[in-house]
């Protein structure tokens, strides 16, 4: 074990190691920590779900009635009807077929690369006509889809590619060189560092063009993209056509679990299949619950998705009228590109002991040099909060020499 002495050593001396908060309590869009009150501005609870109090009401009478948990796979005796409630309501929310839930948007992922680009029959049990080798598959990646994506595509044995982020010409040459391949092109519809939103209407052209199939990550578009929130499908006009459209529970929702919808083919295949709807517990009840009653809300007003735009224009034209590059984020995330590790990690702190939570992300989770503050904004920070946050960044912008 004498490597991880090793490692720590180098992270503790060169002061690394991340900034883990102990929060105490989730006033939202505030937090307690150490007995003192920030101001959150990096969380993803986007329009503020995770507190509302139907989505609490609906939680806790699940509570009173399963109690906490599944205690089992869906396939042995974890199949609640509330779950099977929640996948009939996800799949009317994304306008698809079907749909299924795993228990994060991790796993999801995980699971469900896997389960279409490896072997559909490793064990030789289907009598399948024709069958797919490991070396068949090529899986296309944006140079920056989510670390989940990243894993489950390992995974899945297949081969990998990664086209630079948003190139379609990239897409395009590696489309064409490997055209007799079995493929998958997978792409966040909202990239979860830059807050840009994904091409898709090309990314969908070109996979009919040269018969690839196609998955969207939708973690950070649904609940927030689109007319009525249905995410980045919805806001391209693309409803429906998108093979494979996962989405995340943990952000919009304001609770935890991942899902897939498409068609019902697709789903039936998936419970057959995917690692981690087989062998792992589900969504607990109360949770399921809290979710339908979240989807409701989400469906029934756009007055949450309205407050959150209004408040992403307040603090974007705050942070690019002082002179901060937030590059080309287009939505709620958005990241001030620090540059140096050591001087973001020290303009993080330095909004933090002025109240302000928001992290500094370095590498490898962005590129080297690329260090930046992420920052969300959701649909309940007031405009005095944005305004407050605003003036602390015009602080730390001065203060780091960043603008
Ligand atoms: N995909 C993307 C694009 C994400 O940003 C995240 C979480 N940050 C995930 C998947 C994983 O979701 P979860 O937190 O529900 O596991």
């Amino acid at each position: 074990m004498e490597f991880i002495r090793n490692v720590l050593n180098y992270v503790e001396a060169n002061d690394l190691y991340p900034d883990i908060r102990t929060v105490e309590d989730v006033p939202y869009p505030s937090l307690i920590i150490g007995g003192k009150e920030y101001l959150c501005f990096c969380s993803n609870n986007y329009l503020g779900l995770s507190i509302h109090p139907q989505v609490k009401e609906a939680a806790i009478a699940a509570i009173k009635r399963y109690g906490i948990g599944t205690c089992e796979s869906r396939l042995v005796a974890g199949n609640l009807s509330v779950l099977e409630e929640l996948e009939r309501e996800l799949a009317k929310f994304k306008n698809q077929p079907s749909a299924v839930t795993f228990i994060t948007g991790f796993m999801t992922n995980l699971g469900v690369i896997p389960a279409i680009m490896d072997s559909p029959d490793p064990y030789g049990i289907y009598n399948l006509p024709v069958s797919i080798k490991d070396e068949d598959n090529l899986i296309i990646n944006d140079f920056l889809n989510h670390q989940s994506i990243r894993e489950g595509s390992m995974v899945s044995r297949s081969n990998i590619k990664s086209y630079i982020h948003k190139d379609m010409n990239h897409l395009e040459k590696i489309l064409k060189r490997y055209k007799d391949k079995r493929k998958l092109i997978i792409t966040d519809g909202v990239f979860s560092m830059d807050g840009d939103i994904a091409p898709l209407p090309d990314i969908v052209k070109l996979a009919r063009t040269y018969n690839a199939m196609v998955m969207v990550d939708d973690a950070h578009g649904t609940g927030v993209l689109g007319k009525n929130g249905k995410g980045t499908a919805e806001y391209f006009g693309l409803e429906g056509q998108i093979d494979i459209e996962m989405g995340t529970l943990s952000k919009a929702v304001g609770a935890i679990g991942g899902f897939v919808a498409g068609s019902e083919s697709l789903i039936k295949y998936l419970k057959l299949r995917a690692s981690s709807y087989i062998y792992t517990s589900a969504i607990p009840p109360e949770q399921a619950c809290g979710i339908i009653a979240a989807l409701k809300i989400m469906q029934e007003s756009s007055a949450l998705r309205e407050a959150l735009w209004k408040n992403v224009r307040r603090l974007k034209e705050g942070l690019s009228s002082m002179g901060f590059n937030i590059i080309h984020s287009e939505t709620q995330i958005i990241p001030i590109i620090i540059g140096s590790e050591q001087k973001c990690v020290d303009a993080s702190r330095y909004l933090f002991e002025n109240g302000i939570l928001t992290p500094a992300i370095k590498y490898p989770v962005v590129k080297k040099n690329e260090s930046r503050i992420r920052l969300t904004a959701i649909a309940t920070h007031t405009d005095a909060q944005i305004d407050r946050a605003l003036e602390v960044f015009f602080q730390m912008g001065k203060k780091f020499g960043i603008i």
